[in-house]
């Protein structure tokens, strides 16, 4: 790169010590390329001479034949030109860009400023120290200038610069920019921001983006530039509490036991007491070990291994903390979530929750109301759609480690991934524990389930009908439990019509009724299994997460998927409750197979064609699998003892 070359050229190691020396400051830039921010940041780029003399010839040759500038050089034209890099197949589109100055490191991340572009910003955001927020001096503050701060107070960003820009088509005019001041310091006043700069600017002109403006002599502050290198950003992650989640547990042979992993926030020195979680142990750290040797303390950033003077118990994904100030242990949170796909956030529907170094099953219990970024205002809402941020109460299987977000952000974040295709589908950050629910233990009683599956001489489990609405499963799953109650099995039948009279009377058919349905059926199911039962479930289940969810409630072996699967017209010429004459009229909304979708099971353990199948011969196929597989026979079952 130009202005160090000379450096790198004549001294490599001294340039590379340098650069290690030097602080870093990690921002954002708000604004859409309307407002200048692509020549903003080309600006900045160029003029600390970070741009590949390579990128420099060809900007000079591109600015003269498609810029908007005459023979000067175009800006956006360099910014656009990188973006175009890296347009292929990236979803969440973030351009981070590296330049130095002799002063510090910047790590600058572009996102798109649209709104539907909100989870763009999150993601540059998230490890921002501060962000600037393009205004044009002509149109002031706007919407968008409002939902960026949102979300960068919402993302924990801490320093504001307003760069208030196109000072050159407003006549340089001081009263503009107090007057924007004035309003900006009154809107973001309980948004937390530690430093508000409103630094007036020409990027196009360059006016005090690196060299002081003449014609602003009114303005005493800092040029962008001089902002950026001085304010202190101290690292907030070396003054948090010391957190270390744990990676892996390193243990070589039997006389050495290491916890390895990166340290999230803080400092550790041998000798510290330290609190490993969420069960709560305690012990001193004997030794910090790296590949380069020991260490005395290790700070935040840092791959470490950790010994410990006992020996306590610590897998992978707990975190190691300093024990008076440790993080706290739970499974029930509110938090804030910012949806990220297409498919929307209902609560119910099983997620994996990924907090630093922990992936967790759970799901939202209660969706309290929704954000709107543009307003600020609170609504209600059934369901987060993309780009939506909600505030939620979630609940996990098992409890984590975490800070709330806005202690430290590295412990009170979490992203949120899709159990079926691992995709990422939101973000979210922890604002604090729900205690409700934490007290509450499950009783561990006498008699229990292999106690009376042993009485009932059966294995317990259940036989979960999925498909179409007519396509047999309530036809099949009656003769099938005629045939066991024959045998003398002990079973119970839950039928999808019979449950929505009692128990699920308040739900409807939109996606987050029927996630809820499914998964009141599945408690219901796990509490029959328990009692020993052989359960037969008849519900249209269309989604693949719930049901899954079912299978992952219930022990290995108890859970039985069978397909019934129907073409849908043959469904609908059998139609035996005539819904399919009046989803066809249009009487009946959200109806499977018409406006609502069935997702078919992939592999499901039994699968029963029924154009091709009589019913009964269904209900031999589904007994011969039960008997194949050890579910009818005392020999067979396999749970083990009694009382
Ligand atoms: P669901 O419970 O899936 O909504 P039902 O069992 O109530 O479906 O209805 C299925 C209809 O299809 C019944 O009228 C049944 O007699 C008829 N049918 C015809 N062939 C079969 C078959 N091979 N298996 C199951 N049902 C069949």
């Amino acid at each position: 790169m130009s202005h160090q070359s000379d450096l790198i050229a004549d001294d490599i190691k001294g340039y590379l010590k340098a650069q290690e020396a030097k602080s870093m400051l990690r921002f954002i830039t708000c604004g859409s390329v309307d407002d200048g921010k692509s020549t903003l940041i080309g600006r900045l780029l160029y003029d600390s001479k970070m741009i590949f003399e390579d990128q420099l010839a060809a900007l000079e040759s591109d600015s003269k034949r498609l810029g908007t500038q005459g023979d000067e050089i175009d800006f956006a034209l360099l910014v656009d030109g990188l973006a175009a890099e890296r347009e292929q197949g990236i979803t969440i589109d973030v351009a981070y860009r590296f330049f130095s100055t002799d002063k510090r490191k910047f790590i600058v991340a572009d996102t798109p400023g649209h709104e539907q572009y909100t989870r763009n910003m999150a993601t540059g955001a998230s490890t921002a120290d501060l962000a600037i927020l393009l205004i044009d001096a002509r149109k002031g503050i706007l919407t968008q200038t409002r939902r960026h701060s949102y979300i960068a107070s919402l993302l924990g960003v801490k320093n504001i610069v307003l760069a208030v820009n196109k000072m050159d088509l407003m006549d340089y005019s001081e009263d503009v920019v107090n007057t924007i001041d004035t309003e900006y310091r009154e809107f973001a006043k309980d948004f937390g921001f530690r430093t508000i700069e409103t630094i007036p600017v020409s990027a196009l002109k360059g006016d005090n983006i690196i060299t002081k403006s003449a014609a602003m002599a009114w303005y005493a502050g800092p040029t962008l530039m001089a902002h950026l290198e001085d304010i202190p950003v101290g690292d907030a992650r070396q003054a948090a509490d010391f957190r270390m989640p744990v990676q892996w547990v390193n243990r070589p042979n039997l006389d050495f036991r290491g916890f390895s992993g990166t340290i999230a926030s803080g400092t550790v020195r041998v000798g510290d007491t330290i609190k490993a979680l969420p069960n709560a142990q305690e012990s001193r750290i004997k030794s910090i070990v790296t590949y380069d040797g020991d260490l005395d303390e290790a700070v935040a950033g840092e791959a470490v291994t950790l010994t410990l003077e006992d020996e306590i118990d610590i897998s992978r994904g707990d975190v190691i903390a300093s024990k008076d100030t440790p993080p706290e242990a739970a499974d029930q949170f509110e938090a804030k979530i910012i949806w990220m796909a297409d498919q929307p956030m209902l609560p119910g529907r099983p997620y994996i929750f990924k907090t630093v170094n922990k992936m967790v099953p759970g799901h939202v219990t209660d969706l309290k109301h929704k954000v709107n970024v543009n307003t600020l205002e609170h609504t209600a809402a059934k369901q987060l759609e993309l780009n939506e941020i909600g505030v939620c109460n979630i609940a996990l299987d098992s409890r984590i480690a975490f800070d709330p977000y806005g202690e430290n952000r590295e412990m009170g974040s979490f992203i949120i991934i899709d159990r079926i295709n691992n995709t990422t589908v939101g973000v979210g950050m922890i604002d604090f524990a729900l205690r409700r629910a934490s007290n509450i233990h499950w009783q561990a009683l006498d008699v229990n389930k292999s106690a009376r599956a042993t009485m009932k001489l059966q294995k317990p489990a259940v036989l979960w009908f999925t498909g179409l609405s007519g396509s047999g499963k309530s036809t099949i799953a009656n003769i099938v439990e005629q045939r066991l109650y024959a045998r003398n099995r002990h079973t119970y039948t839950l039928d999808g019509d019979n449950v929505r009279h009692g128990l699920n009377q308040d739900l409807g058919f939109t996606d987050v009724d029927r996630v809820e349905n499914i998964r009141r059926v599945g408690e219901v199911s796990k509490l029959m299994v328990d009692a020993g039962l052989m359960v037969i479930t008849s519900f249209i289940s269309p989604f693949r997460a719930e049901r899954r969810m079912v299978h992952d409630l219930l022990e290995d072996g108890e859970f039985i998927e069978v397909f019934v699967d129907t073409p849908i017209d043959v469904c609908a010429e059998r139609d035996p409750k005539g819904l399919y004459k009046k989803a066809k009229a249009g009487e009946i909304k959200n109806f499977t197979g018409f406006d609502s979708p069935y997702e078919a099971p992939e592999r499901a353990h039994i699968h029963l064609k029924t154009d091709e199948v009589s019913a009964e011969d269904c209900a031999d196929k589904i007994i011969a699998y039960l008997e194949g597989h050890g579910y009818l026979s005392a020999e067979g079952f396999t749970s083990g003892g009694g009382i």
